[in-house]
Order: structure tokens, then sequence, then C-alpha cells
């Protein structure tokens, strides 16, 4: 059974080497049972074209010279590929097929799309008995035989068992791309560039895995590559977007290669025949891809304004001209944009309905991601205005914008609108795991900050997740209606689902904003570094995992550029990672850096002052969210142990979280059992705390729960745990909840550098980590 449809245009048969580098291709790319739809060589079809415009104009002399130049060119490729029998035999053909074109032109009889069918049926017989003599077990089809079609329109179902039973599941099937027959074996063709049709019709019809397009460009590219080389390459694009285009004439892909598609997994990828290496362009389904930009180019074009246009009435006339009609829509009345050679027919078929607007004018399209496209084209108009181009009729439609000029776009013109329109493509895709308190105003303040943003790199949230269920959309999330399409689209994942989407995520950067407080979400850091995201965190857990652990992933990180930021991992908003950085990078020693890192701590010291028991303070701030679920996490210290070990890293020191001395600020006694059970036994607490802030009392100092590194003459001593302060101290005077970091270096031995302010609250921490990403994208390029 067929597994893969390679088909090969025009551009990939031009000459003998190219026929050549199609074989080997064929080689290594496919097996028995496979399809190789072929085109017309090189632009034989447009020559076939001008054979037949001299025939209705019954003009001989023209006939004989373009008979002669397909002969010439024919012979030449038979000549240079075939040998010995097999030469002769497709030499012979060649003649007698020519001899019959001549007789049918001097009788009257020629058909146009029987003559034009010649081209598709030279390559596939050259090919195959190329193949042949390489030993590769070929067989040349003349589709005519596989494809039928009733008044313009296949019949599926036939042509389906007609192929199931026909193709050869031991050869490889060479068959001409273009053509089909009707009930009466009459040739109908499937209008121009139809092979990339036919291709993707024999696929559904044999439930293939893959079509593969080769051409002469590595992909589907921002424009014309040809034209533009800063045009770039996109690796995937969705189908709808690759349709649009088509649609709008590109010939990149025909019009209605899309369409034997739908409903299937059947991958397409566009790749190039002269560089077989290279990744090409995958055309993937809705959702598989964010949207791109293009721009691809009109020529020789009218537009017909129709007053009224029945239902159906567009469809059949396309199936009719073999071509795709761009309509628009204006409060009723249409205007067609035909090309120039159909208007004719048009005009004559529609009556006194139409009228000529437009004649012969060119222009260009605009795909772009629906939102942008206003902006596009104001952007677009002013272009046109830097390069004295006349605009004629424009049209925003759905998912682009058509803008016909007098003067035809070349590719100077096309250069300088690709570089105004479509600048710098790179973005940034985001991805926002934990949505509780800070979370959600993390996504709030989002909207607020993508103009600033925007300055540096174009950015979108691609994937809010939760621990069960996900929102995801490549194309980008509205921020400012989050809630609603949380509501109507999240769905249940999988970390590995997860991970696979982020894969595949084809932005330029990415980045994962950790907002849980999860430890197993951190274990996934080595593999969204693996997926080529950067990672921004506020989670504790990974900047505090074993010394080998965090080393491996610091060196993944380097190795693929990617940045990590977690700023928000330690006093909240407050700027101590970047004061820290900033003091190493110009040159000090950080010697001591000591201080109040836990909010919740903070309060319950500068609150107590003896007059109310411990334990009622505690309660309180339990009552006011300032605590964890079970307030012992707060007490026995192991936050502000995890939040010193992330400051002593960030400083190169390579401590393990036990080499930090730990002591709590509870009798060990208490942390056994639940947190219900030790409701009962708070008074020991109670006397945990008095006794301690009597002793200080005495000796004029308060207590402070307090984190401290040294980093004397290579000794390092990292401790936590209560300590008793002198009354002057800037610890002593912190207002109840504030954080404080004090640092000591060089060059502040005597008078530390204090940063002092509130070290929780969701907005606070929200905007640290905004802060990040902010950051991260003015590093970004
Ligand atoms: P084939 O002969 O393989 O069917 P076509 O000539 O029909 O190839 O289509 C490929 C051509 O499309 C390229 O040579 C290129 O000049 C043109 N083209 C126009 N726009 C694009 C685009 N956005 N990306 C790639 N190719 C494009
Ligand atoms: N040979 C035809 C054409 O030139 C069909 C194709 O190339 O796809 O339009
Ligand atoms: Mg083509």
């Amino acid at each position: 059974m067929a597994k893969v449809v390679h088909k090969f245009g025009g551009s990939s048969l031009s000459s003998a080497a190219r026929y050549y580098a199609v074989a080997n291709i064929i080689l290594a790319h496919s097996q028995v049972g496979d399809i190789v739809v072929v085109s017309a060589a090189g632009k034989t079809t447009d020559t076939l074209v001008k054979l037949w415009q001299a025939f209705e104009q019954q003009d001989q002399h023209c006939a004989v010279d373009v008979i002669s130049l397909l002969r010439n060119h024919q012979q030449e490729l038979i000549q240079e590929l075939l040998s010995g029998e097999n030469k002769a035999l497709v030499l012979n053909l060649l003649e007698q097929e020519l001899a019959q074109v001549w007789q049918e032109f001097e009788q009257g009889s020629l058909q146009e799309a029987a003559l034009l069918a010649h081209g598709e049926l030279w390559s596939a017989r050259l090919l195959s008995s190329y193949l042949q003599q390489l030993g590769v077990e070929a067989l040349a089809w003349d589709a005519r035989q596989l494809l039928c079609a009733q008044q313009g329109q296949l019949l599926h179902r036939v042509n389906e068992q007609q192929c199931q039973r026909l193709i050869s599941s031991d050869k490889i099937n060479v068959i001409t791309g273009f053509i089909a027959a009707d009930q009466r074996g009459q040739t109908v063709t499937l209008g121009r560039n139809g092979s990339d049709y036919s291709a993707t019709l024999f696929a559904r019809y044999m439930g293939v895995d893959e079509v593969c397009i080769w051409t002469d460009t590595q992909g589907v590219f921002s424009t014309d590559p040809r034209k533009v080389s800063a045009a770039q390459k996109y690796h995937k694009i969705c189908r709808a977007q690759a349709q649009l285009l088509a649609a709008l004439g590109n010939p990149v892909l025909h019009a209605k290669t899309l369409s034997p598609l739908h409903g299937t997994d059947i991958k397409l990828t566009v790749r190039s025949s002269y560089d077989s290496d290279a990744v090409g362009t995958e055309v993937v389904r809705e959702g598989g891809c964010k949207h791109k930009h293009f721009i691809t180019t009109l020529t020789q074009q009218d537009v017909i304004k129709v007053l009224r246009l029945e239902q159906g009435e567009l469809e059949q006339l396309q199936r009719k001209l073999q071509t795709s009609l761009i309509a628009c829509d204006l409060d009723g009345i249409w205007y067609l944009v035909v090309p120039q050679q159909h208007s004719a027919e048009l005009l004559h078929y529609f009556a006194e309905r139409a009228q000529l607007l437009e004649s012969n004018v060119n222009g260009f399209a605009l795909v772009a991601p629906q939102r942008e496209l206003e902006k596009c084209q104001q952007q677009a108009q002013q272009g046109l205005s830097e390069l004295n181009l006349n605009a004629r009729f424009s049209y925003l439609g759905e998912g682009y914008f058509l803008q016909l000029t007098d003067e035809e776009i070349d590719a100077d013109s096309l250069g300088y609108l690709h570089q105004r329109l479509l600048g710098s493509q790179r973005q940034l895709a985001v991805v926002v795991a934990g949505l509780g308190n800070v979370g959600e105003v993390f996504v709030t303040q989002f909207a607020q900050q993508l103009a600033r943003l925007r300055q540096h790199i174009e950015i979108k949230v691609v994937a809010l997740v939760r621990s069960e269920n996900m929102l995801y959309d490549p194309c980008g999330i509205d921020t400012e209606q989050w809630q609603a399409a949380w509501e109507q689209d999240a769905q249940p994942y999988t970390n590995n689902e997860l991970l696979a989407r982020l894969a595949q995520l084809d932005y330029e950067h990415k980045v994962v904003i950790d907002i849980t407080a999860s430890e197993v979400f951190s274990q996934l850091y080595p593999q969204f570094a693996k997926a080529d995201c950067h990672l921004i965190s506020a989670n504790k857990y990974a900047g505090t995992a074993p010394l080998a652990w965090y080393q491996s992933l610091k060196q993944d990180l380097a190795q693929r550029n990617l940045q990590w930021r977690y700023n928000t991992s330690v006093g909240a908003g407050l700027p101590i990672n970047f004061a820290l950085a900033d003091l190493q990078n110009s040159g000090d020693r950080v010697t001591r850096l000591q201080g109040v890192f836990s909010g919740t701590l903070s309060w319950l010291c500068s609150r107590y002052d003896g007059g109310t028991a411990f334990s009622q303070l505690l309660l309180k701030a339990q009552e006011l969210g300032f605590t964890e679920p079970d307030p012992r996490e707060d007490l026995s210290g192991r936050d502000v142990q995890r939040k010193l070990l992330i400051l002593a890293r960030e400083l190169g020191l390579e401590l393990e979280l036990d080499d930090i001395e730990l002591s709590a600020l509870m009798p060990a006694q208490l942390a056994k059992g639940t947190w219900q059970e030790c409701l009962e036994d708070l008074g020991e607490l109670d006397d945990f705390v008095a006794t301690r802030a009597q002793q200080a009392k005495a000796e004029q100092k308060v207590l402070r729960y307090n984190a401290d590194l040294r980093i004397e003459q290579g000794k390092v001593e990292a401790k936590v745990g209560l300590v008793a302060v002198p009354t002057n101290d800037p610890l002593a005077g912190l207002p109840p909840g504030d954080n404080i970091f004090v640092v000591n270096s060089n060059w502040y031995q005597d008078n530390g550098l204090v940063i002092q302010g509130p070290g929780a609250g969701k907005e606070v921490t929200a905007a640290g980590v905004h802060s990040d990403l902010y950051w991260l994208a003015t590093r970004l390029n």
C-alpha cells in the first residue's frame, strides 16, 4: 500500500540534471507502492498554451515554431536520460504524438485540455523509463485512467475505488498530475498548478500518511524568496493560511490542494528538490501552529463589480474557469478580482448584472493574523505612498488585506513592503503555569504591559496552565478575556502533552513562567530547556534542588543560550537578585548577606511585644491569609532556608540546602502530628517565644527571624533562625510584614547596603515576575 505521495512540479523536472536529482530523491525517500505525481517539465505547459493560442488564431508559423521548441526540449531530455531501445522507443512515441498534434491542428480538431495533457504525459513516461533503467520497478500512469469528473466535479467515490483497484502496491507508481477524464473519456484539466491537487487527491483516495510537494524553494516563505532574499522560511504554516494564500493566486500551492486533506491526518510538506536535506515547511491542521505573515503579489487583474451573486454561483464559475476568484463583499455588492484573461468571459456571463471597475491592475495581498490586519493595512498604505505607487481598489477580508495598484510590484518594491510590513518576525511565546493569587494578577497585568514589551519583541501568551487543566492556543490568548476563554476551552492535560506542545511551538523564543508552588512542576525544567524554553520562576524548588541537578540544568540552559530568571523567588518584587548580580558584575565581593526574608515571620516578630500571646498572633495571621494553610511550614524556617540558598547560589556558592543551619521558630515537639492536633499544644509555642523574648528584652534587644550568610576568607557560614537584635539595628525597626536584605561587601563594609519593602503580596510579586519578563524581552532579538 502507498505510504507517501511525492509530487514533483515543473521546476523540479526542467532539465536532465533535475531528473537525476528527482530519481535520487525517489530512491532515498520512497518504497514500492508509493505514488509519484509529476507535472510537465519546466515551462512545458506555458509552451503548450502558446500552441493552443496559435491554434485559436490559426497561426501556422507560430505553431511550427512552438512544436519544434517542444520537440527539442523533450528530445534533449530523452537523449540525456535514456539509452538503447528504451531511448528509441520513447523518441518514437514523441514523434508520433507531435505528428498527431500537427494533424489535429491542420484539421481544426485540436482539443485544449488534451493538448495541455501532453506535458504531464511526457514527464511520467520519461521519469518511469529512467527509473526502470536504474533498476527500479516503476510504472507510468495516465491519470485519465484513474480520475473521473462529471461537469467539472470529481467523482470521489468512483475515483477512490478505481485508484484502490488499479494502483500497484509492488511498484513505484509515476502518475501524471493536472489531468483527469470526463465520463466520455475526454480530457479535463484541474487548473494551472493543478498537480498539487492531484497529489492530495491520490493521497486521500489511497489513505497515505504523507504528501510531499517537492519544488524549487525550500518551503513556504513569508514572500517569494526568488524575489526577496530576506524572505523568511516558515517551518510550519496552518492549512487555513496555506489555503488563503493559494486562493490569492500564490503559486506555491494550488488553491484546491488542501481540500482533499480535510478531516484527515495526512501530513503535507513542501520541500526543495534542489536541496533535499533542507527542512521544509509542514502545512499543519488549524491550531497546530501560530498564524504567520505573508505577502503575495498579483499581476494583470481586472476588478468586476457584480450587483447580485446567486448562491453557489461563485463556486460554479471557479470550477468552470479552473481558477480561484477573489470575491470581495462590500455591503452586499460583490467585487471580483479576476485574472485578465477571464474577465471578458465573466462580463459576458454576468451581462447587465456586472460592470468592469478596474482594468489591468496589479498589486499585492497581505495574509496575517486577523488582529493585526488593520495595523498592517495602515502600514501598507503608507508604504505605497513612500514607493510612489498608485493605489487602486483595496479590501480588508477575512485573514487578508488586498491592495491593487496601477504599477506592478517588482522585486524591489516587494522587498521594501516586506521589510516595512513584516519587519523582524521574531516572537516570544509565553506559557504561564499557576493561576493562583499571583498568577491571576500576573495575567491581568499582562494587558497593561503589552505595549512596553512589544517595543522589544512581539509577544503572545500561548498557554495558561493549572495543575489539571490547560488553555492552549498557539496563535495567542486574549489576556483581557482569558477567564471566559478558560471557562470555554480549558482542557485536561498530561505533562507529556504539555511538553510535546512546547516542543512543537514554532516561535523564535519561548518562556515558561512558573508561578506554581509545585515541586513536581519544577522537576520538568530540564525538559522545558530541551524544548528550548527560557524559564522564569517564582517557584523556589528548582533553585534549591540538589546541586548536581541544579548545575546540570544551568549547563543545559547555557548551552542553548536560554535564560533563567527567578527574581520573585526571594523577596517577591524586591530587587535583591538584581542588586547581588550587579555588585558582582561591577567587581565587588559580598562578605555578608543577612536579613528577614519571610513576610509572615516578619509580621509575627515585629508585632510581638509580649502583650498578646505569640500563638494568638499566629492565629490572627492565619485568619488574614498571611500564613501557609499549615502555619508550621512558616515556623519551620524551611522557606527562609530555601531563599538563603537561592541567594547564596546567586553569589556563586556551591551549597546544598542542608549546608544551611536551620533552627525553627517553634519547639521541635510541635512539628509532630497534624496542625489540628497541635492547636492544643500552642502553649508550648508561647513559652518558647516568651522565654527568648524576655531574655532579649533584658539586653535591650528584640527577636527577629533572621537568615545570615557570611563569607570570610573562603569560609562560608550560613544559618537561619531566631536572633536577638539591638533596638537600633535596621532589622529591629522593620515594619510588620516587610522583608529586609542587608548586604556587606568590599564597598559596603561597615554601612551595609539595605533593600527593604514588602516581601509578599500578589501585586508586588506579579509585578516582579513582569520585571523578569521585561528583562528577558529586552535581551531577545
Ligand atoms: P512547481 O513547479 O514546483 O509547481 P511553482 O513554480 O508552481 O513550482 O511554485 C513555486 C514557486 O512559487 C517558487 O519558485 C517561488 O518563486 C514562488 N513563490 C511565490 N511565493 C512564494 C512563497 N511565499 N514561498 C515560496 N515560494 C513562493
Ligand atoms: N503543468 C501544469 C501547470 O503548469 C500543472 C502543474 O504544474 O501543477 O500549471
Ligand atoms: Mg506549481
